[in-house]
């Protein structure tokens, strides 16, 4: 019986090239500084974010702060605008703008619980450092809610079936959804820490 696929789930995926490393190994040093500078970020994380740290509610517009994420931003920029068209979105005249951009840092142990990205239209996440073994980005099919009486998958299930799936994280690699998509990250098993630069784009 032919079954054709509607309401597809786009999650973006892109590298920064091989040529840009340089700018890789400078964002993971303003990313680890910020780590020891932001008081309140630090405040805030030991409220918010048990063993980890980000500046998500504080320096949350580093794009604006620093030339170097400027420089990821614009990277950035050229991906969102290939996840958009290829969503077609119809933006007239007013392109996705990144609006937060904020630093995480999970050292061992430290996980990111479900959560979604309120008022924005994309978001997405840049893997500066991810050490073997840290885990990737978990998405939760956002129909969940509405499953009622559907049988569980089969453990074999092809990945489009699944109730979830996590793409793999990698230095240098970028993850973009639309922001309504839930997802999470599970406990760092790495010995070391796993960082990453989350992102919003909203449209004005
Ligand atoms: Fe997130």
């Amino acid at each position: 019986m032919p079954i054709r696929s509607f309401f597809p789930t786009r999650i973006g995926t892109a590298t920064l090239p091989r040529s840009r490393a340089a700018l890789n190994s400078q964002l993971l040093r303003e990313c680890l500084q910020l780590s020891r500078d932001d008081t309140a970020g630090i405040r805030w994380s030991r409220a918010n974010y048990p063993g980890g740290f980000t500046s998500y509610a504080s320096a949350h517009q580093m794009h604006r702060m620093s030339p170097t994420f400027a420089r990821l931003q614009r990277w950035i920029d050229g991906q969102v605008r290939r996840f958009a068209k290829e969503l077609e979105f119809d933006l007239g005249d007013k392109p996705l703008e990144m609006t937060d951009c904020w630093v995480n840092v999970m050292p061992t142990g430290v996980t990111h619980s479900l959560h979604l990205h309120p008022l924005s239209v994309v978001s997405g996440t840049y893997y500066v450092r991810v050490p073997r073994g840290a885990p990737g980005l978990k998405f939760e099919d956002p129909r969940l809610d509405r499953y009622m009486g559907s049988p569980p998958r089969r453990a074999d299930a092809a990945l489009r079936n699944r109730n979830w799936v996590v793409m793999p994280a990698s230095p240098g690699g970028l993850l973009l959804f639309e922001s309504w998509l839930r997802h999470e990250v599970v406990a760092n098993q790495a010995a070391t820490a796993r960082i990453s630069i989350s992102f919003n784009y909203g449209w004005r």
